[in-house]
């Protein structure tokens, strides 16, 4: 069940809602928004009657939720959660692009990369330092090295960074270096890392798991929200299915299905949902068409060498190409890409940086 308080509700109000649910052993999530504070309880509500809570003093309505996941349930929550990532908004009405190489490769490969993407308009930086790989012996990543690369990067470019973390271990050392935390679609239901990551206080972008369901995205989800972190974005990157013409089968219908079951933003991946390069622009455009609220776009200076991934990257040129066909779609579709904010541009020079 959800508690909407009133806007003119007080913190005392609120704070009674909370302890009567308590009291019987329920636990409490007050999300704080910017109309309505709305407090979700989750756990065994026989124990109390609905309308006790819609009684009290400050609470507008009860809304019962039948949905498993609870938090992230779209009448949770008053309108779309948005999370500021370095003064680029997610969830509001700008549509991110995040772009940049698979794995951090080297110094160059970040760099070039970075100011690339960011001269194209993308404004969140993306790259991985630890890989999860199919198999043992390929490529596994820079590690540590690679996020110092992606936290230089940031540094001369201003873009804010997104990196997968894979292990509970690792995961205050990602969160010393990223922005935004990728959970790969391999540990969509690693319950021991969305628990760890639950925990502390940065976005994160959850992948739907190679055969995971929209349900079973938003319970994986929920994980992290029940942990306390209500900055959780969902992200559709393909799935696998009979079909083999392409890598994955990327899923759009997932884009409006999941704005229509959660307030969470939805993040579209073309690259690894087909796995091909040449099928990266069309798939981009149709997501942002379907209503995306970010695109994560894979993006190297030489895909041919790359470490991984290379068959679905697009070179710098074809990626600035791609965004500026994304203007149009948004403004048909009454949106528009966002820019890079202030703290971005901060008089940053290209030429100095890669001298
Ligand atoms: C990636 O983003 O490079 C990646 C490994 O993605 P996924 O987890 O979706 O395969
Ligand atoms: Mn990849």
């Amino acid at each position: 069940m959800v508690v909407v308080m009133k806007p003119e509700a007080t913190a005392a109000e609120i704070a009674a809602v909370i302890n009567k649910a308590e009291a019987v052993g329920v636990n409490t999530h007050p999300i704080y928004g910017k109309e309505h504070t709305v407090i979700a309880l989750v756990g065994d509500l026989t124990k109390i009657e609905r309308d006790v809570f819609t009684a009290m003093a400050g609470v507008q309505k009860t809304v019962r939720i039948q949905e498993p996941y609870k938090l992230a349930a779209r009448n949770t929550h008053p309108g779309k959660t948005t999370i500021d990532v370095g003064g680029v908004t997610i969830g509001g009405p700008e549509v991110v692009v995040m772009a940049g190489p698979c794995s951090v490769e080297s110094r160059q490969q970040v760099l070039e990369t970075a100011w690339a993407v960011k001269e194209a308009g993308a404004t969140i930086l993306r790259g991985g330092a630890f890989k999860p790989r199919t198999s043992p012996y390929s490529f596994q990543g820079m590690g540590e090295a690679g996020l110092k690369l992606l936290a230089e990067a940031r540094e001369q470019t201003g873009l804010p960074v997104i990196t997968e973390v894979m292990t509970v271990e690792t995961v205050q050392m990602v969160c010393e270096y990223a922005d935004i935390l990728q959970i790969g679609a391999r540990n969509m239901q690693n319950y021991g890392l969305l628990h760890a990551v639950g925990k502390v206080q940065k976005p994160v972008m959850l992948k739907r798991g190679i055969s995971g369901e929209i349900k079973e995205l938003l319970m994986c989800a929920e994980y992290i929200l029940s942990n306390g972190n209500m900055q959780v974005m969902l992200c559709e990157r393909g799935i696998r299915t009979y079909e083999t013409a392409t890598r994955n089968t990327f899923d759009l219908n997932a884009v409006p299905v999941l704005q229509r079951l959660s307030h969470l933003p939805v993040v579209a991946d073309p690259s690894h949902g087909t796995g091909d390069w040449e099928l990266v622009g069309p798939m981009s455009r149709a997501a942002l068409a379907a209503g995306a609220d970010a695109l994560i776009i894979e993006v190297h200076p030489d895909p041919d060498k790359a470490a991984s991934d290379g068959a679905q990257s697009l070179k710098p040129e074809k990626f600035a190409e791609l965004m500026g066909q994304l203007r149009l779609i948004a403004a048909a579709v009454g949106r528009s890409i966002a820019t890079h904010p202030a703290a971005v541009n901060n008089g940053r020079v290209k030429e100095a940086i890669l001298a």
